[in-house]
């Protein structure tokens, strides 16, 4: 390791952020081609769509320079061949002396193979560096080969005293504009955002990324709705560029369906639980199964206690406005604060954040085993 790696990384891991909610099914990945002398030569990130891959694109900036130069990247070169070449054989011709590389893959198509092809091209390779951080951002890819389900962010915004809003045909705010932006950019960042038809039903929201230039950028919007309830009226339906996705129950008729479908939506019946609602968990691996790395979950407070209940919350990121919220306001885990979450010893504050005079925090579920960071 040199002292200059560290540095070269983090450059690669901020150009991998860059591919967030863009590059589904696949990973985003950074990469960075850096001369002898200590001169960046080449950058690259995963494309939108997620081709070309970012190896590919930092050697073809670097070009000829790219021997004996060092190539920094922030997942595992990809093994196998897909639209192009795979970034191993890439690397290999290209020749440089060093990969440096943050995390190694666990998809099997990769795990390994992607470090060993380098070698045996006479690379010297490093691996694990900044690995954390790196798993940060394809933390959805890894489950996504390894568990079969995207990663999964809550999204809540509570009032002082820590209840959320009763929808009631229009969103209210609780929170200032800057962390309802920020807010925004969460959705951008993700491959789908997810709510219960309630939430739907109460506020009739679009669920686009409406920060300025970023509309392109919005998720596939998901709603979990059963009977299929959800009126072709809605405003989901404005958009039309931006996938619908209905995940409903596949216990009997749905004579809703064929007029959604007509509105562009996309049905997806799935088993239903206990309970007679569709199974988040199935929910899940048909997300995956359609490439979805990354699900924001924004419903209500059923939709958040369910995917609690089922321990399927790997990040919480919580908004919390000045202003109590008014007597009419609801737990945001149905019946239970949020304490259920913070308390639990399951979760670890990672960082808060002010907007104006609303804050921001952030939990993370402890990584009680990470795949990728323990294969060797
Ligand atoms: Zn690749």
């Amino acid at each position: 390791m040199r002292a200059s790696d560290e540095q070269h990384m983090a450059q690669a891991l901020a150009l991998a952020r860059r591919g967030l909610g863009l590059t589904w099914p696949n990973p985003a990945v950074g990469a960075v081609v850096v001369s002898p002398e200590g001169e960046i030569i080449g950058r690259g990130w995963t494309a939108p769509g997620g081709r070309p891959h970012a190896e590919a694109i930092a050697l073809e900036e670097a070009g000829e320079a790219a021997r004996g130069a060092t190539i920094y990247v922030t997942l595992e070169p990809c093994a196998h061949e897909g639209r192009g070449p795979a970034c191993a054989d890439v690397i290999a011709e290209a020749q440089p002396a060093r990969l440096v590389i943050a995390l190694r893959d666990p998809d099997p198509r990769t795990s390994g193979a992607g470090i060993s092809r380098a070698t045996a091209a006479g690379i010297e390779v490093t691996e694990g560096l900044l690995a954390s951080e790196a798993l940060d951002i394809v933390l959805g890819h890894v489950y996504r080969v390894t568990q079969g389900r995207p990663a999964v962010t809550l999204k809540t915004a509570v009032g002082a005293n820590g209840f959320v809003t009763r929808g009631d045909g229009a969103p209210v705010w609780i929170t200032g504009p800057d962390a309802r932006a920020h807010g925004h950019l969460l959705r951008a960042r993700s491959d789908a955002i997810l709510v219960g038809r309630g939430t739907v039903a109460a506020d009739d929201p679009s669920l686009t990324c409406r920060l300025p230039g970023m509309s392109c950028r919005s998720p596939v919007r998901v709603v979990l709705d059963g009977r299929l309830r959800t009126p072709p009226s809605a405003r989901l339906f404005e958009d039309e560029m931006v996938p619908v996705w209905l995940i409903c129950a596949d216990d009997e008729d749905q004579p809703n369906a064929e007029r959604l479908q007509e509105r562009g939506a996309e049905i997806i019946p799935i088993p239903v639980d206990a309970e007679g609602l569709p199974c988040v968990v199935e929910a899940l691996e048909r997300l995956a199964g359609r490439g979805i790395t990354r699900v924001l979950v924004e419903g209500g407070p059923s939709v958040a206690r369910v995917f609690l209940d089922a321990d399927l919350i790997d990040e919480a990121v919580i908004y919390q406005g000045a202003e109590a919220v008014g007597g009419d306001g609801l737990l945001p885990f149905a019946g239970e604060g949020l304490d259920r979450l913070t308390d639990s010893g399951h979760f670890t504050n990672s960082h808060t954040r002010s907007f104006g005079a609303d804050r921001m925090t952030v939990w993370r579920r402890n990584r009680r085993c990470s795949p990728a960071l323990s294969a060797t």
